[in-house]
């Protein structure tokens, strides 16, 4: 019998690893074409474009521990310019380190003093190394439409009329998407776990020669007030914050654009332009859609998740895991995937 993760993003490639790890047998599940969930990295002419996420703090242990674990734990590299700016609409200020994150409404739990860490060819090498070791044992453009109890354990349902028996399943899929996979098989707690808000956001990556920005540029990066006015509400000097992101000579700028109406790559240039000092057109843009992005959760969440769990350990082995449930970061993607699979180790007794 299998255990089925359902979702290759990185709390679910995660579990899958543990399992593996206990000799379990696994197969991973994802309605997209590739692995790696929120995690995007393209590699042109010789940049190191990030579609989601870019780094997570040195301060936090999980992911980190799991790069070594799966042997790339020499891949991974500190930030080098460091801290941000603040951009008020009329210039650029100083900005307290930490109070980046906050004004983007991302929750820290970690020591942010260390800095971020990231991995030399962007954060698709741990996607890369945990999707070789699970070779042939993944599967793409396999949607989850249902789940129901089978004679042992669970039958999962997939578009069209296929379906795969499993001895015990994580769900490591967003938030919405496990409501309705574990309402439809009779955990009406698990509705109230569609609270948790997907914000929309895009980020376009622009290039440039290095000379067309001003050499004048302080930290990392900015991020704006919230009555600045514009659409982007972040940038990362993606080149500078890490090494090895543009060829030489060249410069990658990174914006978080709120929904816009009209090409948010226009948009970001022309506001970046204004607000950096920018000479000229970019050399190339490459936008990314989150329609929904990263999670925030409503007051009351942690006990929901826990409702949810009590219930969940009454039924066959299944677990679930990631950001919808406890923790946007990377890092607390990976805790909560090799959790939930050493969940379903225990019930399944150990294989
Ligand atoms: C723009 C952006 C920037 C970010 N920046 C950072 C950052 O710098 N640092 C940081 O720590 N975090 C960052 N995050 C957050 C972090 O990337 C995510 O929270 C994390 O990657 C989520 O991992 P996950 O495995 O829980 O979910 P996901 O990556 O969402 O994976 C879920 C998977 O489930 C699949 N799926 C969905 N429905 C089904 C179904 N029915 N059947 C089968 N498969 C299904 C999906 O295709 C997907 O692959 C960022 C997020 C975004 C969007």
């Amino acid at each position: 019998m299998t255990v089925a993760v359902v979702g290759a993003g990185l709390a679910g490639l995660s579990a899958a690893w543990e399992l593996t790890q206990a000799g379990a047998d696994v197969v991973v599940l994802d309605a997209g074409r590739q692995a790696g969930g929120m995690i995007v990295t393209e590699r042109r002419d010789g940049f190191i474009v990030e579609g989601g996420p870019d780094g997570f703090l040195a301060a936090e242990p999980d992911i980190q521990e799991l790069a070594r674990a799966v042997g790339i734990g020499d891949r991974l590299v500190d930030q080098v310019a460091r801290g941000s700016t603040l951009w008020t609409g009329q210039r650029l200020e100083p900005l307290a380190e930490g109070k980046a994150a906050e004004l983007l409404g991302i929750q820290v739990n970690a020591d942010v003093g260390g800095g971020f860490r990231t991995f030399a060819g962007g954060m698709a090498e741990l996607v890369e190394a945990l999707v070789a070791g699970l070779v042939p044992r993944l599967r793409t453009t396999q949607g989850v439409t249902a789940a129901a109890p089978a004679t042992r354990g669970w039958r999962l349902s997939f578009n069209g009329s296929s379906s795969l028996d499993a001895e015990a399943v994580i769900l490591a899929v967003p938030a919405w998407v496990a409501a309705r996979l574990l309402a439809g098989l009779g955990v009406p707690a698990a509705r109230s776990l569609d609270t948790v808000i997907y914000a929309p956001s895009i980020t376009v990556s622009l290039a440039y020669r290095a000379d067309q920005l001003p050499a004048t540029l302080q930290g990392a990066g900015f991020v704006a007030t919230p009555d600045a006015g514009g659409a982007v509400r972040a940038c990362t000097y993606a080149w500078r914050k890490y090494r090895m992101r543009a060829p030489e000579g060249l410069a990658l700028l990174r914006a978080f654009v709120g929904p816009v109406d009209g090409d948010p790559a226009s948009i970001a240039h022309a506001e970046l332009a204004a607000i950096l000092g920018i000479n000229g057109a970019p050399l190339w843009t490459r936008a990314f859609y989150w329609t929904r992005g990263l999670p925030r959760y409503p007051r009351g969440h942690a006990e929901r998740v826990a409702t949810v769990r009590e219930r969940l350990a009454q039924l066959a082995p299944l677990a679930i895991a990631g950001a919808g449930f406890d923790g946007a970061g990377v890092s607390a993607c990976v805790k909560s995937g090799r959790d939930a699979a050493r969940v379903i180790l225990d019930r399944i007794g150990g294989k």
